[in-house]
């Protein structure tokens, strides 16, 4: 079994430690975005991403022609001054970057339909505050049902590639917060399966050295199947079509506000769909010369 992808706060001393590690570096300042990357290639680790939460608009970010090739997620508040936006728009376009807007703001389904229709790579960050289920909808059935060329938005995108009906797709892997594949690391060496988790102490194991054996962790299995939990309440989560792609994210607003129901339904059908034309089209294939 292949070992998991660590996601870290960006600590010198911590990253020195890893070795042939593949890395998810959250950093706090764009400062640092060249450091991380030269650190963790120096050290032999593997960089999968870095991570920035910045509380400004995409428009007052700092883009530098050296992060070209750096794999970048970044997080911002809303999109901005457009113009701005625009003037960085062929850096952006050849950055490996994916931008993410926050659903706390009701223009940024907008801002994220636009960001795709400009080719450049993105997603949606869910909030705190109530979704707008019917807006999401539209964004999500112009992702993937447009017709007219447009980058990938997520999560939409990786429900589509990964959805399989016979088993559970988690688009928390979107957010590096899956613990099939991610887990959680502070500098103290403490390992936790969810950044959650993480902030709260609920640790695992600590000590890289560690990392391998969490397999055999019996802490470990437990939490990968802490999702049987939602089966066993009387709430709308256990009876819901679309559990197989959201298991239960949802499931402290859904009474309030149940369109997150047909939403996920329709991004099911949408995922089906996507398979469907891709096996057309691999039908298609002939030899070639
Ligand atoms: S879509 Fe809503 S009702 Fe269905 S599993 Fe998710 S949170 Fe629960």
């Amino acid at each position: 079994m292949r070992d998991h992808i660590l996601v870290c706060q960006f600590d010198e001393d911590l990253v020195r430690k890893f070795h042939n590690q593949r890395l998810v570096i959250i950093l706090s300042d764009f400062n640092q975005v060249q450091q991380a990357h030269k650190l963790v290639n120096d050290c032999q680790n593997n960089l999968h991403c870095l991570v920035i939460d910045h509380a400004g608009s995409l428009a007052s970010v700092p883009f530098h022609e050296k992060w070209r090739g750096i794999p970048l997620a970044l997080f911002v508040s809303e999109i901005g001054a457009f113009k701005e936006v625009m003037g960085k728009l062929p850096l952006l376009r050849d950055l490996n970057i994916r931008i993410f807007l926050s659903t706390d703001n009701k223009e940024n389904c907008t801002g994220l339909h636009i960001l795709a229709s400009l080719g450049i790579d993105c997603g949606v960050s869910f909030g705190e505050k109530e979704i707008d289920w019917e807006a999401m909808n539209d964004l999500m059935t112009y992702s993937i049902y447009g017709k007219v060329n447009h980058a990938s938005i997520e999560p939409f995108q990786f429900i589509a590639r990964n959805y399989n009906p016979a088993r559970l797709t988690d688009l928390s892997s979107v957010y590096f917060d899956n613990p099939y594949t991610y887990i959680h690391i502070d500098k103290n060496e403490n390992i936790a399966l969810t950044a959650n988790d993480l902030k709260e102490g609920k640790f695992i194991l600590k000590g890289i050295e560690n990392v391998h054996k969490i397999f055999e962790d019996e802490k470990y299995q437990e939490a990968l199947n802490a999702w049987q939990k939602f089966l066993l309440k009387e709430n709308g989560c256990a009876y819901c079509q679309a559990w197989r792609i959201c298991i239960g994210k949802f499931s402290e607003s859904a009474d309030k506000n149940p369109g997150c129901r047909q939403f996920f339904t329709d991004l099911m059908e949408a995922a089906d769909h996507f398979i469907s034309v891709q096996q057309k089209n691999k039908r298609k294939e002939v030899w070639q010369p």
